[in-house]
């Protein structure tokens, strides 16, 4: 007998059939012999309209009520999920975050969860019960109602996996697992079977739609093994996993890519000690993530080009903020623009392997595609294009590296 954790998201749940067949998963695992504990997402679209009602309420909403509302989409959740589950005879009680209770710190609309007390989880599942618990919240040190951050639910699920010493834990979603490619952009992306959080990390961090980055980080971090699975198909979802248990290291294992790019270059910057620090300071303190930075040699008047990617959203902001340092310590000419998106090439075993990039640089140059700036760590390699050829990039390094769906 095995312990499991099972996460259900907001399509999951959509309707009273889905929450039905999501309840009933958990029941065929309960009567294959395994214990059970849950989390769950609102319901499709709930927590929008919920957020949407707060900002009704006023413009500028109290951060602590506006948690207190926004989290209620998962308890309703919980609460019926564990009467359906009930009414199939399997024995069930919902739990807020509060009630578990899942501690955070106070950070509303963002909050890290710093702890959780397991025993009353325990003493359910001592008891042969299933807890559901409601995802994407926690309580706070002044004993408000928190929540953790959009897409947070697969957060909570593997923080409880972690604290009950689960064996795995299944994400259900909407989708059979994780893809080589976005299956609406590459039709022949291959579902793939095994992938290590390391490359799982890089593939959310340019596009978190199946799984959340922080969630991610923290299985790895505690070696929480995950499966990403359909609530709506039967069939093994992907594992994620650690490097050890990886048998295949592709070299490459997907592509992966985000368009809502902005790209920045200060050109004629210093090339001295401290003067990087100090122009991406204001940016930290904005907290603006830079997604890439590419620093050029220095020319012979000791100065040197500085290219940085943000969100698009993050665009007029790091303008503002890099206007702060023109001066001092200064750069001689700032060029933006929008319209860009990162493609990035991801795989395991890149590792020690030359080419991989030399493939990627001359498919994209095989389409007329011009590359805008070029980055890579040791699992992953990632261009910044013009966004219109976004697609079409994709789609070309997924034929080059071998991943269609029925290529050998
Ligand atoms: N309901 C929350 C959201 O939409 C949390 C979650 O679904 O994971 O972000
Ligand atoms: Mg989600």
């Amino acid at each position: 007998m095995s312990r499991l954790v099972k996460k259900f998201g907001g399509t999951s749940l959509g309707d009273m059939e889905r929450i039905k067949n999501a309840a009933g998963r958990v029941k065929a695992a309960r009567d294959a012999g395994h214990e059970v504990a849950v989390a769950v997402s609102a319901m499709a679209g709930v927590t929008d309209q919920l957020i949407a009602l707060c900002d009704q309420a006023s413009v500028l909403c109290d951060a602590a009520e506006f948690d207190t509302v926004v989290s209620t989409g998962e308890q309703v959740s919980a609460g019926l999920f564990a009467i359906v589950l009930r009414d199939m005879g399997v024995p069930a009680r919902s739990f807020t975050g509060w009630q578990v209770p899942i501690h955070t710190s106070p950070e509303h609309g963002t909050a890290q969860i710093s702890g959780i007390d397991a025993t009353a989880l325990e003493e359910r599942l001592a008891a042969r019960e299933v807890p559901v618990v409601a995802g994407f919240q926690g309580i706070g040190p002044d004993r408000r109602v928190t929540t953790i951050g959009r897409g947070g639910t697969d957060l909570t699920a593997v923080v409880l996996a972690d604290a009950l010493g689960a064996e795995r834990c299944d994400i259900y979603t909407d989708v059979a697992g994780v893809y080589s490619a976005d299956p609406r952009v590459v039709r022949r992306a291959r579902k793939i079977d095994m992938i290590s959080y390391e490359e799982m990390l890089e593939m959310a961090s340019v596009d978190a739609k199946v799984l959340q980055r922080r969630a991610v980080a923290l299985a790895m971090a505690r070696q929480v093994r995950i499966q990403v699975l359909s609530s709506f198909g039967d069939g093994p979802g992907t594992l994620v996993v650690g490097e050890d248990e990886m048998v295949e290291k592709e070299k490459v294992s997907g592509i992966a890519f985000s368009r809502d790019v902005a790209q920045i270059t200060l050109l004629g910057v210093k090339d001295q000690p401290g003067v990087v620090a100090a122009l991406l300071k204001p940016l930290v303190e904005e907290g603006i993530n830079i997604d890439l930075i590419v620093q050029n040699v220095s020319n012979e008047e000791g100065e040197t080009d500085l290219t940085l990617a943000v969100k698009s959203v993050d665009f007029e902001r790091t303008k503002a903020a890099l206007e702060r340092v023109r001066e001092e310590p200064g750069y001689r000419d700032i060029k933006s623009g929008v319209g860009i998106a990162k493609v990035s090439v991801i795989g395991l075993g890149m590792r020690g392997h030359a080419g991989i990039a030399q493939t990627m640089f001359e498919t994209l140059a095989g389409k007329g595609i011009n590359i805008k700036a070029i980055t890579t760590s040791d699992i992953k390699i990632s261009v910044l294009i013009a966004s219109e050829y976004a697609e079409l990039a994709v789609r070309a390094l997924h034929t080059a590296y071998g991943l269609d769906e029925g290529a050998a």
